[in-house]
């Protein structure tokens, strides 16, 4: 086990189980997250004996970055875990600070046809120290504080959500990394039962939705996981998740050429999400070498863009990053290249 998986309340709640005191919990929180120890060596201020016994239990141990690439204002890191399985986590530089794309499993069993990342299917889920440790180790190499994280690299973190929950909460604890909730972003492709529960975290975290399709007809067929939840179920657990939590919640579009993107799919898109508090990111598909997908054409992604519009349906078309290093939504791979 590793030091970096264990949330605030958990630190404080291990010294008590070794019959201290829960104060050293702050303090052992601190030195991780504060001062950036790499030993527990440095602890200047916990007994040797205290400290010898989290030593037994957790290892201090961070991923090892094997491979940076740089763009313009992206750059990818590839980490490689312990078990020699590989992740890759994305930093953008924005206007507004700097994000970070983390991934949450090692592949991926959600066979959205369109992606490359899921090509891998899931090896298994990642721990929680494996996504704190990507954000951490970023953040060090950059030499700037990483200000927003999206869930959205390789992985269904629904489908982790657990050690999803841990790692939310271990980013965004002041003490942490004092990422504002309001700043993390969790995707997912919709399973219902997990949205439900999100709903009750009483954490102001958003929800993304990888829809990609406005009806039950062209998403079945390029996302297997609207057979489990069809689209009549996911939106009416949308609709109770943005009264429950007063929330605005996006909704992911990835244009594909003749699948999805015609004038008419527009107008059923609009229909589909009418009176939700909701706004939609149109994404300009990424083609890859290995899918046989193609991007639409930039008129009509405009002429989408113009129908929601149109019906007053909140819409972006979101900035294009890092398709150069294959640093691109859905590009992400967990092994090299050599898949
Ligand atoms: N499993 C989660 C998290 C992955 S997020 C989810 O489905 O939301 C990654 C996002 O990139 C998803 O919206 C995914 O549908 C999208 N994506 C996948 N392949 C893509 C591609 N080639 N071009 C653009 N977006 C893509």
């Amino acid at each position: 086990m590793n030091i970096y998986g264990l949330t605030y309340e958990d630190l404080e709640n291990l010294f008590l189980s070794f019959d201290s005191k829960k104060f050293h919990g702050n303090q052992l929180f601190s030195w991780l997250y504060e001062k950036r120890i790499k030993d527990y060596n440095e602890i200047t201020n916990i007994k040797k004996e205290l400290i010898k016994q989290i030593e037994s239990k957790y290892s201090i141990n961070r991923l090892k970055i094997v491979n940076v690439e740089k763009d313009k204002d992206v750059c990818k890191y590839l980490f490689e875990l312990s078990d020699k399985e590989h992740i890759e986590a994305v930093l953008m530089r924005h206007d507004y600070g700097n994000s970070i794309c983390v991934s949450s499993q090692v592949g991926c069993n959600m066979g959205c046809k369109f992606c490359e990342s899921g090509r891998r299917k899931k090896v298994r889920n990642l721990e929680v120290h494996e996504m704190v440790l990507q954000i951490l180790q970023i953040e060090e190499e950059l030499g700037e504080r990483i200000s927003h994280v999206v869930v959205m690299g390789i992985g269904e973190p629904f489908d982790n959500y657990d050690n999803l929950v841990k790692f939310i909460k271990i980013i965004n604890h002041p003490k942490g990394l004092a990422i504002g909730a309001r700043h993390i972003t969790v995707s997912t492709c919709g399973l219902v039962p997990k949205i439900k529960e999100f709903s009750n975290l009483d954490m102001q975290v958003n929800l993304a939705i990888s829809l990609h399709a406005p009806n039950n007809e062209i998403r079945n067929k390029i996302m297997p996981i609207n057979k489990v939840y069809p689209l009549e179920i996911l939106i009416e657990t949308l609709k109770d998740y943005i009264k429950k939590t007063n929330r605005r919640i996006t909704f992911e579009y990835i244009l594909l050429k003749g699948i999805n993107d015609s004038n008419h799919n527009a107008e059923e898109l609009a229909n589909l999400v009418k009176g939700m508090n909701c706004y939609i990111n149109l994404i300009p598909y990424n083609e890859t070498n290995n899918i046989e997908f193609k991007r639409s054409n930039t008129l009509q992604i405009m002429r989408f863009y113009d129908i929601l519009k149109k019906n007053r349906i909140n819409a972006t078309i979101r900035k294009e990053f890092g398709s150069k290093i294959s640093a691109a939504c859905g590009q992400l791979r967990s092994k090299k290249e050599d898949l």
